[in-house]
């Protein structure tokens, strides 16, 4: 399990690797107990989300029964001890902390949700429904594919630019390596939609570490294809009484 240290003070959390071997679309299984318990919480306190990249953000409520999985790429919750998760094996795994109100937020960025700005769909949803400033977020990018490894295909720059990104954005988050391949920064364009979602550049802390480059450590779709297991990135809200308050 890896932790932020930022994020550490303002919310339980963590990123596993592939020690916990979490299969796609599993629930309730003994990997999914041992990552409750690394954050202090129940399996049963955990609220999922069927991922289908896109940029639809579930709001899960206090006294909220645990349901089948809704199709969303984000959760987000203010209800102290709820859990809120994700899982990802390449794509990007983002965890989202509020000091101030103690909710936090999970959202799951391919490059379609990167396209279609899940991260900042979440951090609207988390002012919108919570109150939350996103001058106060915490934001941690977990491991998920490097630009390193990920080459792509060049109709993504035309998926960029239609979903409305600025030629400036694009030419930040797109590289061409050696042999001219298209290389694709999701690192870099979460990081800067956090910012101009308003999460101070500061305040988002990225692990850099690539799946696929350290594919004995974590799990990744593009070393291991369908054998690849999926690692879970898991924050529990805190509440009204955070665990400390960081610095502004
Ligand atoms: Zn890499």
């Amino acid at each position: 399990m890896l932790r932020c240290d930022a994020l550490a003070g303002v919310a339980r959390h963590g990123f596993t690797s592939r020690q916990l071997q979490l299969r796609p679309g599993e629930i309730g299984t003994a990997g999914w107990a041992a990552a409750a318990a690394s954050v202090g919480c129940a399996v049963d306190a955990v609220r999922r989300i069927r991922q289908v990249h896109g940029a639809i953000v579930r709001v899960v409520r206090p006294g909220e029964p645990a349901s089948a999985p809704p199709d969303a790429d984000a959760a987000i919750t203010a209800d102290a001890g709820t859990a809120v998760a994700v899982v990802a094996a390449d794509c990007v795994p983002i965890l989202l902390a509020d000091p101030e109100t103690g909710a936090v937020g999970a959202v799951h960025a391919g490059w379609r949700g990167t396209a279609a700005r899940v991260v900042a769909s979440a951090v609207a949803a988390m002012r919108a429904e919570f109150g939350v400033d996103p001058a106060h977020l915490v934001a941690a990018i977990g491991p998920s594919i490097g630009a390193c490894c990920y080459d792509v295909g060049e109709e993504l720059l035309g998926a960029f630019a239609d979903a409305g990104h600025s030629s400036i954005d694009v030419a930040e988050w797109f590289s061409r390596d050696a042999a001219g391949r298209l290389r694709l920064d999701l690192w870099q364009a979460n990081a800067d939609q956090l910012v101009h979602a308003g999460v101070p550049r500061d305040r988002v802390h990225v692990s850099g570490l690539c799946t696929k480059t350290h594919a004995h450590v974590f799990e990744s779709f593009r070393a291991d294809g369908d054998q690849a297991g999926r690692m879970a990135a898991i924050v529990v809200a805190a509440g009204s009484t955070p665990i400390a308050r960081t610095n502004r």
